[in-house]
């Protein structure tokens, strides 16, 4: 048994399960389950048949939701707490990381525009997020000065989810204004080139939300799978003036980043044909990169390779020290995607 709790509970990196239901396509085949998960007891228990033995192999999370679970309870027992921190001043990121096809970008975006101010039941943590920072903010009458970025990272590069259409060309060559990444003495993260959009409304959220995923989209279509092997980064800052001193104004300011991964899958493949090598080999490096840090920190090293990629250069100021992490690992119930389901077990338990 692997049991998380058994290590060190200081670090502020939580790891949580997601098993998403049987597709209707699946249903229709029969597939068989190969994956069972108890909620309540914080498991998921795998059962694999090796030669002729069967085995079981059981896995302990912070928190596990299985296939019935809604968008709502994993937002309101695992993320809510997190935005409530960003609004206290602390900077946090959230990760889906799993094989393509397991929720990933469903646990993150999920049904985003919402009907006469509400929020469709299949709403996740991205349109969940910017409500209740709105509402809290709205609550306490504060004032406060908002800023949204949606960067797309792809072989190692940056794309802007939202510069101008004529700054942002989906074709082989992609022609596009550079994008820097840059510290500052301090060790915050300066991205230069990206467009930060000011923001005063939700639904002013939501219609850039709209406009960036569909562009990841619409590569798609145009490079083969393209979001499959790209990370899709969110980023809210948020200013909030607490009052004044003298003369001096005392601002608080926090961030939440919401990333969509690379789907695992790209992760551990190797040897791959001339054009996709070095793609594939990109990939790896920003998601092995992120598995080391986040091992680097867990384990108190005092080396945290953050410079090994630009996934970790870019959300270096909200990884570590006081900040929050969440992990949400997605997998698919399905016996046919046991192996990577493992892998994805695996790499998300080595996260604690
Ligand atoms: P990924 O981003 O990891 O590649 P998607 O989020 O696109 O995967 O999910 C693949 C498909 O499964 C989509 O049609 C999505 O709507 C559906 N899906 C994923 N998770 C769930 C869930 N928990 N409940 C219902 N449908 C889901
Ligand atoms: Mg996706």
């Amino acid at each position: 048994n692997y049991n998380r709790s058994d290590k060190d509970k200081e670090v502020n990196v939580q790891v949580l399960l997601r098993c998403r239901p049987l597709t209707d396509d699946e249903q229709r085949l029969n597939m068989p389950y190969a994956i069972t998960c108890n909620d309540s007891k914080r498991e998921v228990t795998v059962s694999q048949t090796v030669g002729c033995k069967h085995v079981d192999r059981v896995f302990t999370f912070d928190k596990v939701f299985g296939p019935k679970s809604q968008q709502r309870s994993i937002y309101d027992q695992a993320i809510s707490p997190i935005v409530a921190e960003v609004l206290e001043g602390f900077n946090c990121t959230v990760f889906a990381y799993g094989q393509t096809g397991t929720g990933k970008t469903y646990t993150m975006e999920g049904g985003m525009r919402n009907k006469g101010g509400e929020l469709p039941i299949e709403a996740g943590i991205i349109p969940r997020a910017v409500r209740q920072i709105f509402d809290t903010l709205e609550a306490q009458n504060a004032d406060y000065s908002m800023k949204v970025t949606f960067s797309e990272l792809y072989n190692e590069e940056i794309t802007d989810l939202l510069a101008p259409e004529d700054q942002l060309k989906s074709t082989e060559d992609r022609p596009k204004k550079p994008i820097s990444l840059m510290e500052d003495g301090k060790g915050l993260v300066i991205v230069r080139g990206l467009e930060e959009e000011m923001v005063y409304s939700a639904n002013e959220i939501y219609s850039l939300l709209e406009r960036g995923a569909a562009r990841r989209r619409t590569a798609d279509t145009l490079l083969n799978k393209r979001s499959s092997r790209s990370h899709s980064i969110f980023t809210i800052t948020i200013h909030i003036k607490e009052g004044t001193v003298g003369e001096e104004e005392l601002i608080k300011c926090g961030k939440l980043n919401l990333v969509d991964l690379a789907g695992s899958e790209n992760i551990y493949r190797s040897g791959v044909r001339e054009a996709r090598a070095r793609e594939a080999g990109e990939i790896n490096k920003s998601l092995l990169t992120l598995g080391r840090v986040i091992n680097a920190l867990v384990e108190h090293s005092i080396h945290v390779p953050y410079r090994d990629s630009k996934l970790t250069r870019l959300l270096r100021d909200s990884l570590g020290g006081k900040t929050k992490t969440c992990i949400i690992a997605t997998i698919s119930p399905s016996a046919l995607c046991l192996e990577e389901t493992l892998s994805t077990l695996d790499y998300a338990y080595r996260a604690k």
